[in-house]
């Protein structure tokens, strides 16, 4: 045992001491800590006390001072990034998670936790679902198995986990094995500048000699080059080119996914079927707010019967723009970004620059805090220099109910710091609320974003999908304090179903595109007026500019998803084909090339976490829409907002993963989701209101 005042990531039960925490401490904390939990776990299977004080409580206090120091060990490598921390996180981890495993598929823990659910004992709701959860997670890692069917089971799970690499490294060897070295002005007419610095810079790999003026410059797969490119290049040959290497990426040869893919499906049904289940999708589906496959594919398809017809419109649209400009073939899949940005720039003649002197932060920061202030009647107050910091960026500020009493507190590290800080914006716990100790602990969070940096002469300046971002993980962070489920494992966004699990941030980030918020968070730079009318028209007509095709893309790739994990089969002849052909038929207007085969690089679902689940993104933008629509229901009469923002809190913000997240949105809202607000929002519904 290490004392917790010479180790300060022992000391779980305090506020972080950053100022003392070093890359050194990392090791002997983890290890010490590791060791206590092992003995823990021990004690707990040889003496399995099916109660919720006798085995749920314990494991739950087994594993904080595990997630407090580990925590920090991650929060570290994120913002603190270096060389020490690094080499302790890689020391550490495989500890850790060989841990987690282990305790979340202990026989005998699982054993007493069906003791405990068949025993009738009396729980709380939010007991009763962490238990099942608990329970459901444990068979779903195959607990419950047997001899030679568990066997099998481990074997799928490994090669599964195999197959998933090696897709995902072939996505990539792919994508480096091609490119091309543009040498010539007419190759790169119509790139901004932005693009051919990084071009340039990415051929100076192999040619130090070149420039962004000059050149050559690199044309790759790589997203940040190829989705510009397809957009700004005026050289339709080289567009196609580019376009048919991405859609036959990872298909053929020594990187080919074909095989990979097919394989990992049918281990994937095979795996659903060891666990008695009928299909992936179904296993998926186990564990998520959507009841069942009949409810996902209806959602999609509701969304597809709106959006095709207009994406059909939109298409016209722009073939007629095309041909006015003098184009005069038809359209071929590789125009079609390219036009539809020519389009758009004679629409809505602004972009990020043009928005950035509005955006002051410490102005926007004002403007939200005022906004969830009045909402739901909290109080956001400053308190830096009240706890110790990871760096001189990095405010904190507490928050306070209406009469006074402390609710939470928060981290906010707004700025980018490339050297250092991991990319993206997040939110991270810091500690749930919890109440089943002797003494409360309050909710605490991180909320980190790599907005623009400050300068000695003005504040940082954000773009607009910077604010976006900041109210999005200031939504997440709001549903993590202002939670009102003291049971720490249900507290917050903890046990909450995944396709729930964004419902609070993006109904924030729709308020950026509220004209009272926008006008209370902006103000000009240099003039000190607020967004002009004329500009905010401009941000919410782009929203919705070409609504249908992009939401007809999102639900291509949901409904394949969705198909393939519910529906093929190994054993049935051109399964796979067929589906991907039905699939092109309801989701594309333009019928793929023949050759296309993108699904050998649909690394969501083959290579990430999102297999029989990427319908969650369209699932929660209908949660999210349907939410807010209740405030623009309530018009703009002060009280009746804030009616329904104490309504939100009580229901959505407060009750965690404590209750099934549809009786929390009946709650709220009175009824089921319906996704014609998310449909109106993108503008595809121009009906009003009932
Ligand atoms: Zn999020």
């Amino acid at each position: 045992m290490i004392a917790s005042d010479s180790n300060p990531l022992l000391a779980y039960r305090d506020a972080p001491r950053f100022q003392d925490i070093q890359p050194t401490h990392a090791c002997p904390a983890i290890r010490s800590i590791l060791e206590t939990a092992e003995a823990q776990l021990v004690a707990l299977e040889t003496e399995t006390q099916p109660t919720w004080e006798g085995l749920m409580l314990p494991l739950y206090r087994m594993m904080e001072p595990l997630g407090y120091a580990w925590g920090l060990v991650t929060h570290h490598l994120a913002v603190m990034n270096s060389e020490e921390w690094r080499e302790a996180h890689k020391a550490m981890q495989p500890g850790v998670v060989a841990f987690s495993l282990r305790a979340s598929q202990s026989d005998a823990v699982f054993k007493a936790m069906v003791a405990l659910r068949d025993a009738n004992t009396p729980l709380t709701g939010p007991q009763r679902r962490v238990l099942d959860s608990s329970i459901r997670g444990a068979e779903l890692s195959g607990v419950a198995l047997s001899g030679q069917t568990k066997q099998r089971f481990n074997e799928i799970k490994a090669r599964l986990a195999a197959l998933s690499t090696l897709f995902a490294d072939h996505v990539l060897d792919a994508r480096k094995a091609f490119k091309i070295m543009l040498t010539e002005s007419s190759q790169i007419e119509g790139l901004p500048r932005s693009l051919l610095t990084s071009m340039a810079e990415a051929a100076a790999d192999t040619n130090n000699e070149a420039t962004a003026e000059n050149g050559p410059w690199k044309l790759s797969l790589d997203p940040t080059v190829m989705i510009p490119f397809l957009k700004h290049a005026e050289r339709g040959d080289l567009r196609e080119t580019l376009y048919r290497a991405h859609v036959t990426l990872a298909s053929d040869g020594e990187f080919n996914n074909m095989p990979i893919l097919e394989e990992a499906l049918a281990l994937r049904s095979e795996l659903a079927s060891i666990l008695s289940y009928d299909s992936y999708a179904e296993v998926s589906l186990a564990t998520k707010m959507a009841q069942d496959i009949n409810a996902v594919d209806a959602l999609l398809e509701t969304l597809r019967a709106t959006a095709y017809p207009r994406a059909i419109e939109e298409l016209d649209d722009l073939r007629a723009f095309a041909a006015e400009q003098g184009f005069t073939s038809d359209l071929a899949l590789w125009d079609l970004g390219y036009w539809s940005e020519k389009l758009r720039e004679q629409e809505f003649n602004f972009n990020d620059e043009t928005l950035r002197p509005y955006f002051q932060f410490p102005r926007v920061l004002e403007g939200l805090f005022a906004l969830t202030e009045r909402l739901f009647d909290v109080r956001i107050r400053a308190a830096d220099g009240d706890v110790q910091v990871w760096h001189d960026d990095v405010r904190f500020f507490n928050v306070f109910d209406a009469d006074g009493s402390t609710l939470a507190s928060f981290y906010l590290d707004p700025y980018s710091r490339p050297e250092t800080k991991r990319g993206g914006a997040w939110m991270d716990p810091v500690r749930p609320l919890d109440t089943t100790g002797e003494m409360p602990t309050l909710p605490v969070a991180y909320l980190v974003c790599n907005q623009t940096k400050p300068t000695a002469a003005q504040p940082s300046l954000m773009t607009f999908s910077e604010v976006e971002t900041l109210f999005h993980e200031f939504g997440h962070g709001l549903q993590h304090m202002l939670t009102r489920v003291g049971e720490p494992d249900a507290s917050g966004l903890n046990n909450i179903e995944w396709d729930a699990v964004e419902l609070a941030s993006q109904f924030m980030e729709n308020w950026c595109y509220d004209r009272d918020t926008l006008e209370g968070l902006s103000q000009h730079i240099d003039t000190g007026a607020s967004l002009p009318e004329s500009l905010f028209a401009k941000i919410t007509a782009s929203r919705k500019f070409h609504a249908g095709g992009g939401m007809l893309r999102q639900l291509a790739f949901a409904m394949l998803d969705m198909d393939l994990h519910a529906r093929f089969s190994a054993d049935k002849e051109r399964a796979l084909k067929d589906i991907v052909s039905k699939n092109n038929q309801k989701t594309r207007i333009i019928p793929p090339l023949p050759e296309d085969r993108t699904l050998c690089a649909f690394s969501h679902i083959f290579a990430g976490g999102y297999a029989a689940g990427y319908y969650s993104y369209k699932w929660s933008e209908v949660l999210s829409a349907d939410a807010f629509g209740a405030f623009t229901e309530a018009g703009s009469n002060d009280a009746a907002q804030k009616e329904v923002g104490l309504r939100f809190r009580d229901t959505i913000l407060s009750l965690g993963g404590g209750t099934d997240p549809a009786d929390v949105f009946r709650q709220f809202r009175g009824r089921d989701p319906d996704p014609e607000a998310l449909l109106r929002q993108e503008g595809l519904l121009i009906t009003t209101p009932i």
